[in-house]
């Protein structure tokens, strides 16, 4: 078997769809989601590193949220518009783009302040000459745009990364580079946790295989993400499991909440708490992992959130076949994929927790 060739997961027609939409473009905005994580950072940044392998000069690449610091190490960040900083530059790129590129990403809601322009850009790709002016590349079980070409969405692949570097690869026009290489390892690690979960497909590692010909030292860039705690980490992570984890052993479910009182007084941002829903996986027999923060109100949410000034944001985990994605959409108003995903509730965090206790049995399995 030779390594070194995939298979084409990407439809021809999809491919050339997206090879009209670039080539078509002078000016492009590649947008991902809020909170971005690696594989949002890595897709979108290692989209922007294989345009440019094109000749394309004029990319932008808009984050909603500031991204957190374990990732500002990365190749291209210095050239991230962030909307929640600079929020006229951030709309009017993504307004004036010739085509806008969503990567790791399908819908406008998941944007922040930018889901209003970003809708706006969906509306028009709807209309016949606009058709290549919008292209999305993502991995989430998305119903709203399914049957359309826009979207280039494998729900199967583990990381919107891969499927950039396989378009890439389809494309035939694929330069490897230590730039492309860096972002788009960095998103296919992190949305697999160092390919630890969602990480069988052999093919994604002849794609790991021709990303380290280019020189890239994935150790490093392991110990650049994950390592990289700082003190006030480590320790909301140890007063999490001792004093906030709550085990439901019936139902294999741990859950772990922290107010805003907590929040602060660990002096934690929201990618400080990235991946503390995963520690309680840890323990045998604990099959479901849910993480609640409390947080305020965004402007832009004031509206659905009535009277309340404050939300939990929900994160859900869980192992083998054991869906978390429906409690997330049918009670907290969030979606994702069937192991990971998330949602939110408008009230306290405790509040928040009540719900979720008195829902459990009707979404969590006892076996
Ligand atoms: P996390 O727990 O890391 O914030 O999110 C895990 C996954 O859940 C994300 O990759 C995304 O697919 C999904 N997700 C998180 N928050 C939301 C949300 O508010 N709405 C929807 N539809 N999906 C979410
Ligand atoms: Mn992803």
């Amino acid at each position: 078997m030779n390594f070194m060739v995939l298979s084409d997961k990407i439809s021809s027609l999809q491919l050339d769809f997206a090879s009209r939409c670039i080539c078509d473009a002078q000016s492009i905005a590649i947008i991902t989601h809020q909170n971005p994580d690696g594989d949002a950072l890595g897709s979108s940044l290692g989209m922007r590193f294989f345009l440019l392998s094109l000749g394309k000069s004029n990319v932008a690449n808009i984050v909603p949220t500031s991204f957190p610091d374990f990732l500002a190490w990365m190749p291209g960040v210095d050239s991230v518009i962030t909307a929640e900083q600079q929020p006229e530059l951030a709309t009017q790129t993504l307004r004036d783009a010739d085509l806008v590129i969503c990567t790791d990403l399908a819908e406008a809601t998941r944007v922040a302040s930018m889901s209003s322009v970003l809708a706006e850009r969906f509306e028009r790709a709807q209309q016949e000459e606009h058709k290549y002016s919008l292209l999305i590349i993502d991995h989430h079980l998305s119903s709203v745009y399914t049957s359309c070409p826009h979207q280039i969405a494998y729900p199967d692949s583990a990381s919107a990364s891969e499927l950039v570097f396989r378009l890439a690869y389809q494309s035939g026009k694929l330069s490897l580079n230590e730039d492309f290489a860096t972002c788009i390892y960095t998103g296919m690690m992190t949305d697999t946790g160092n390919f630890s979960y969602n990480s069988c497909q052999p093919e994604m590692y002849s794609i790991v295989a021709m990303l380290l010909t280019t020189g890239i030292n994935k150790d490093a860039i392991y110990d650049k993400v994950f390592n990289a705690y700082g003190v006030d980490r480590v320790r909301l992570m140890g007063y999490c499991l001792y004093h906030k984890m709550r085990i439901f052993p019936e139902y294999h479910t741990a859950l772990i909440t922290l107010n805003r009182r907590e929040i602060y007084r660990f002096n934690a941002k929201s990618g400080d708490m990235e991946g503390i829903v995963n520690l309680p996986l840890q323990i045998k027999d604990i099959y479901y992992s849910v993480f609640m923060r409390e947080d305020k109100v965004p402007p832009h949410q004031k509206q659905e959130a009535g009277s309340s000034t404050i939300k939990a944001k929900i994160s859900f985990r869980s192992q083998g076949d054991r869906p978390v994605n429906i409690m997330a959409r049918e009670v907290f108003n969030g979606g994702g994929h069937m192991n990971a995903s998330g949602g939110e509730f408008f009230g306290k965090v405790d509040q928040a927790a009540e719900k979720f206790a008195q829902v459990m049995p009707k979404y969590f399995l006892t076996e």
